[in-house]
C-alpha cells in the first residue's frame, strides 16, 4: 500500500514547477509515449503526486521529447517532471552509474565524450574574428567533436560570411552544461553556465549563435534560471540566416532536389521555431518540400534528446526509426534537419536499418545553394 507522504508531495512538486497537479490521470501520456512500454509515464505522475520518488529505469530512458505533452489534454509539462525526478534522485545518489562518469567527463575535458580539452576547435582552418564579430557562434560537444558537426560547422560559418557577416567562434567555451542540466546536478550546472556567460560576455558580440537547440535552449531558457545572463540576443542559425535572407544579404542559388524536414524537439515544441526553416528551405529553387505526418509543434523524436545520445539507450532508437520510416513515407530520401543530435541520431540508424536516406543539416542545403 501506498502511503501520502505529504512533505515529499511538496518537495516533488516544487523541483518539478508544480506540473504533477495539473495532472487528471488519464493515461493518454503512456499510449503516446514514444518509448511508452519502458516508461510508465502515467503511474510516475501519480506516485509523484502522492509524494512517493519514482526511480525506474523509464525516469533514465525518457528522452525529453515532450511528444508526450503534445497529446495531453492538460498540458503538462511532462519532461519537466521527468527532471524534477531525475534531479531528486540524483541528490539522493539513486541516478545511474553511467551518468557519473559522463559528468566526470564534462568537469575534467569540458565535454560529455571525455575528447581533450584544446582539441576542441583545434581542427577549425577557416578564419574567423576574435574581436567585436557580427555574430558569436557557441557549438555543441558533438559539433566540436564530430567530423559530421565539424563539416557543418565549417559550412555555416562559409554560408555567414557569404552573407558578409564577421563571425567569431567561442572557442574558450565548454559543454553548454545541457547533459548536466538532464542528469540533475544542479551544483555543477550552475557553476558552467556561470563560466560560460563570462566568457561569452567578454567577447562582445551582437549575437550569440547556435548551431545546436539545445544550446539554443539552454542559453536562451535555463541559463537565466541560474543567474547566468547573457546580455545580447541568442538564435539559433535557422532564424539567423532567415533574417538575412529576408535583408537579401544571403543570395541562393538552384538545386534540384525533394526534401522533407525534421523538426527537431527542442526548437519546434520548446521553442516554437518552425517557420525559419520551412522559409529557408522554400527559397531554394528547385527545391521540393514535402511535409512529413508528424511536424512542427507534434513532431517525434530523433531519440537524442535529454541525454538519449551520450548513454546506451537502445529504447531510444525506436524513436529514430520510427521517424526515419516517416521519411520514406512521403517519397524522398533527403532528410533535412537543424540539430547536430538529429543529424548523428538519423545517419547512424539509416545505416543500421540500410534505408537510404540521406541526413542534411539545413546549412548543407544552402552550402550547396550559395551563388
Ligand atoms: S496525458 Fe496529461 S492529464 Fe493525462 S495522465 Fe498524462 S499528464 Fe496526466
Ligand atoms: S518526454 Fe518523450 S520519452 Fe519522455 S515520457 Fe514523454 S513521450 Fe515518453
Amino acid at each position: 500500500m501506498i502511503r501520502v507522504d505529504f512533505e515529499n508531495r511538496i518537495r516533488i512538486a516544487e523541483a518539478s514547477g508544480g506540473e504533477p497537479y495539473k495532472c487528471f490521470q488519464c493515461g493518454t501520456c503512456t499510449v503516446n509515449c514514444l518509448l511508452g512500454d519502458v516508461i510508465p509515464v502515467r503511474r510516475n505522475i501519480r506516485y509523484v503526486q502522492l509524494g512517493v520518488l519514482p526511480s525506474n529505469d523509464g525516469i533514465w530512458k525518457c528522452i525529453t521529447c515532450n511528444f508526450c505533452r503534445s497529446q495531453c489534454p492538460s498540458d503538462v509539462d511532462i519532461a519537466a517532471i521527468v527532471r524534477g525526478i531525475r534531479y531528486l534522485n540524483y541528490e539522493e545518489k539513486r541516478s545511474p552509474e553511467e551518468l557519473n562518469e559522463i559528468l566526470w567527463r564534462v568537469y575534467e575535458e569540458g565535454n560529455p565524450l571525455g575528447s581533450p580539452r584544446g582539441e576542441r576547435f583545434s581542427w577549425l582552418q577557416t578564419l574567423t574574428s576574435n574581436s567585436n564579430p557580427d555574430v558569436v557562434i557557441y557549438t555543441c560537444c558533438l559539433a566540436a567533436y564530430d567530423k559530421r558537426g565539424q563539416q557543418v560547422l565549417t559550412k555555416l560559418i562559409n554560408v555567414l560570411q557569404s552573407a558578409g557577416v564577421e563571425v567569431g567562434v567561442f572557442r574558450d567555451g565548454s559543454c553548454c552544461g545541457d547533459i548536466v542540466y538532464h542528469i540533475g546536478d544542479d551544483y555543477f550546472y550552475e557553476e558552467l553556465v556561470n563560466e560560460n556567460a563570462e566568457k561569452l560576455e567578454s567577447m562582445k558580440p551582437s549575437v550569440v549563435l547556435t548551431v545546436s537547440p539545445h544550446v539554443y535552449h539552454n542559453l536562451k531558457n535555463l541559463y537565466p534560471r541560474y543567474n547566468a545572463k547573457i546580455s545580447v540576443p541568442v538564435m539559433h542559425h535557422t532564424q539567423y540566416l532567415y533574417e538575412l535572407l529576408n535583408d537579401g544579404k544571403l543570395k541562393l542559388g538552384r538545386l534540384e532536389n525533394k526534401v522533407t524536414y525534421h523538426d527537431p524537439c527542442y526548437l519546434a515544441r520548446y521553442n516554437g521555431l518552425t517557420e525559419e526553416p520551412r522559409g529557408l528551405i522554400e527559397a531554394v529553387d528547385g527545391v521540393e518540400f514535402v511535409e512529413m505526418l508528424h511536424n512542427k509543434y507534434e513532431t517525434l523524436c530523433c531519440g537524442g534528446g535529454g541525454g538519449g545520445i551520450w548513454t546506451e539507450n537502445m529504447e531510444a532508437r525506436r524513436a529514430t526509426r520510427d521517424r526515419l520510416n516517416e521519411v520514406t513515407e512521403v517519397g524522398t530520401n533527403t532528410l533535412v534537419t537543424a540539430c547536430p543530435y538529429c543529424i548523428r541520431m538519423f545517419e547512424d540508424e539509416a545505416k543500421v536499418t540500410g534505408q537510404d536516406i540521406v541526413v542534411y543539416d539545413i546549412v548543407d542545403l544552402l552550402s550547396m545553394a550559395i551563388e
